[in-house]
């Protein structure tokens, strides 16, 4: 799937944070990192800034489109070292790589109907930190979420959803008890919202990934997304 093929996790794990140029027991091709037109950021904050200055210009429409070009495609052909991790939603409104404004190679992405999780998209999630370093996972809902309403409606008025659907109720369950917690004027964007924070949080105090929040190496962000203006707001964990 990339440059982890054919390499144990030793391997990926001993070359940590490095920059592929720098790890030995890799098959680099320093100059795929090195030559291209917009550096990898190395850290949460600087991660979590080139993302925010992204959707800065998706909202202005101010676009660079970074990374997108066939040069790009050949320097990232045999090697990637993506700076962030994108859990988001299924909704077609809702492309991580336009709404941060980004390119390939630069981003891992995760999308399910409501931003659910279970051991298969998390192991997805933690992939990019845990064997390459990557800085930043950001967990990203939405307004006027369909699959979020969906469940909220299943499980407020007790109707099962058809087939696999409804494995997406149960795993939104827990953001669902969290809204009827907090009440508010509108239930289901209560429950969007807390569908976010749970999972960023869950995420950043697993027994994977907590390590490497507690060594300032990785940051994990909740965040939410306007459909009507484009801005992505920081709900938790933005790092300092
Ligand atoms: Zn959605």
């Amino acid at each position: 799937m990339d440059r982890a093929g054919g390499l144990g996790r030793r391997a990926l794990l001993a070359c940590g944070t490095l920059a592929l140029a720098g790890c030995s027991s890799l098959k680099a091709t320093p100059a795929a990192l090195t030559a291209s037109p917009t550096m990898r950021p190395t850290t949460p904050t600087a991660a979590f800034a080139r993302l925010m200055e992204g959707n800065e210009r998706w909202v202005s429409g101010d676009l660079q489109h970074p990374d997108r070009d066939p040069n790009r495609r050949q320097l990232v052909a045999h090697e990637q070292e993506p700076f962030g991790a994108v859990l988001s939603c299924i909704d077609s409104r809702v492309p991580p790589e336009l709404l941060f404004d980004t390119g390939l190679g630069d981003l891992y992405v995760m999308r399910t109907g409501g931003e659910a999780v279970g051991p298969v998209v998390t192991g997805s999630v933690e992939y990019g930190p845990m064997t390459s370093g990557t800085p930043l996972i950001v967990v990203l809902g939405h307004q006027r979420c369909g699959a979020v309403k969906a469940a909220y409606e299943s499980l407020r008025y007790g109707k099962s959803l058809p087939g696999n659907l409804q494995s997406i109720v149960k795993a939104l369950q827990p953001a669902y008890k969290q809204a009827v917690k907090e009440g508010g004027a509108d239930p289901v964007e209560t429950m969007a919202r807390a569908q976010v924070e749970l999972t960023a949080t869950d995420l950043r105090s697993n027994q994977d990934l907590a390590p490497l929040v507690g060594k300032g190496v990785l940051a994990v962000v909740g965040a939410y997304y306007s459909l009507d203006t484009g801005k992505v707001e920081v709900l938790t964990g933005a790092p300092a």
